[in-house]
């Protein structure tokens, strides 16, 4: 017997559902299993409501109207990659959390051709036999930096690791305390240093060390001095450290190597630019210092990687150690990184085609133009939904822990409202299909265009669209 009266009578069955030609179409890219998850959810969704908000019939037929476009929402949401693209609207251009650096165009080149065919990636062309992964790059680093030898690893921690393990296991490095630092994700200098089997002897103070505080530290027991870029802070008002061109007269004297974690790693003198100078790799090297290590994705602009330049003795003793097999990178680092470094050999062309480096070298003018583009869109699309836009000027920052002082001026796209909670408005954007991640401050929205790439400016327009008529029942 059916009951009239029952509404769950209206809603359709998933068979049906499956028939549908939009449906249909779905299945075409779509693994059944997945429509048919979706179907069921947002039929059970409907029940819910149906229950919880005594729907009249009148109600449901309007639902039941849009529940095909639900299903394919959900289907493409479930479908999605878990790891997306996202806009980054924050300014911040080494954004840890949402990629560091971006690989340009030419880079990506190198990658698809190495990775989609054979390449001679542990291949001696000349010889016929096997070759060694670490040659390609060697050549090209010693070139830019001047160092003697060069090898790479999987990231600047790992390079850390490895020298210190090479030279000093079980035996003693001098640090200074003011240099023992944290570098996110809770991940400690020091902690790193002892998992290498080397023993810390810290030195100085926090805000003071001097020179004579590691010549009175060595002992018999002493393999290495280290100096660790304090990348991502700064020590203000009373302080002094010891210089790498100190270190390194030391370090000859008892014939113990210097070593330096520069963190960032930059290989041109960003000065030039506009930015707070940064000692670059090189100088480190002109000063004296035995071992240098640095990050490939951060000012370098390149893939994940933990760069070695320095003396080729102890080189070719890192490259024995057995943690070097344990942190070998593999062929998409080494294309993407020798087409990085080639971009190097000329520095405008670095500037222009490393985008790290573009965004950080961006004028105010460039970026003016950009907000402008921007902001007639958004205008277009959205400005008369409830939002006050305005072009505002601020302050962009470099990030991953690289010079932390830096303010860059920047513009922004601020966006306020009487009528709708920013926080939402936010939110919504995180969840777009493209999703965008933007700054809230004292409740007003900004979007920084230097970080915003001109092909972004619509994908923003539909993330703002899309945030809106999420919460086009969140009205205040
Ligand atoms: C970022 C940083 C590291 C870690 O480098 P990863 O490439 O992220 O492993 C180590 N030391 C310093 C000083 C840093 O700034």
């Amino acid at each position: 017997m059916i009951d009239d009266r029952n509404p769950y009578r209206l809603l359709p069955k998933v068979d049906e559902l499956l028939e549908d030609e939009k449906i249909g179409e779905l299945l075409d890219s779509t693994p059944r299993r997945i429509v048919v998850e979706s179907i069921r959810e947002e039929l059970d969704i409907l029940r819910g409501d149906i229950k919880a908000l005594s729907l009249n019939e009148e109600q449901i037929l309007d639902r039941k109207y849009g529940l095909v476009k639900s299903i394919i929402d959900r289907t493409h949401r479930k479908h999605a990659p878990k790891l997306r693209r996202v806009v980054n609207a924050t300014g911040t251009v080494i954004h840890t959390n949402i990629g560091r650096s971006l690989i340009g165009e030419r880079v990506m080149d190198n990658i698809r051709d190495i990775s989609m065919n054979y390449s001679n990636l542990e291949y001696d062309l000349d010889m016929g036999t096997r070759g060694s992964r670490y040659s390609h790059l060697e050549d090209i680093l010693v070139e830019i930096t001047g160092g003697e030898a060069a090898m790479v690893v999987n990231n600047n921690a790992a390079a850390v690791m490895l020298v210190l393990s090479t030279l000093a296991r079980d035996m003693e490095v001098i640090v200074s305390r003011g240099e023992l630092i944290e570098i996110g994700g809770s991940f400690r200098v020091p902690d790193v240093m002892e998992q290498s089997g080397a023993r810390l002897v810290a030195v100085g103070t926090t805000n003071k060390t001097h020179l004579e505080d590691f010549q009175r530290a060595i002992t018999e027991e002493t393999r290495a001095l280290l100096k660790v870029h304090t990348s991502n802070y700064r020590i203000l008002g009373f302080t002094s450290a010891v210089s790498a061109g100190e270190l390194s007269q030391l370090s000859r004297e008892y014939g113990i190597p210097l070593i330096e974690d520069l963190g960032s790693g930059v290989l041109i003198d960003l000065s030039k630019y506009g930015l707070e100078y940064e000692p670059t790799v090189q100088d480190s090297i002109d000063s004296g210092v035995d071992i240098v290590t640095f990050s490939g994705d951060k000012l370098l602009g390149g893939p994940q990687a933990g760069i070695i330049v320095g003396k080729r003795k102890y080189i070719e003793d890192m490259k024995k150690n057995p943690l070097t097999r344990a942190f070998r990178v593999d062929k998409f680092t080494i294309s993407a990184l020798e087409a990085t470094l080639r971009l190097y050999l000329d520095e405008p062309t670095a500037i222009e085609e490393i985008p790290t480096l573009k965004m950080l070298a961006m004028n105010m003018d460039e970026i003016g133009e950009k907000a402008q583009k921007l902001y007639d869109i958004l205008i277009d699309g959205v400005g008369d939904r409830g939002l006050n836009l305005d072009m505002v000027e601020d302050y962009s920052q470099v990030g991953g822990g690289s010079l932390p002082l830096e303010k860059l001026p920047t513009k922004c796209i601020r966006i306020s409202s009487d009528s709708i909670s920013i926080s939402e408005l936010e939110k919504g954007l995180r969840q777009a299909e493209i999703p965008i991640i933007a700054r809230v401050y004292r409740d007003e929205l900004y979007m920084d265009l230097r970080t915003i790439m001109e092909g972004e400016y619509e994908i923003i327009m539909k993330g703002l669209q899309y945030s809106l008529s999420k919460i086009g029942g969140a009205i205040l």
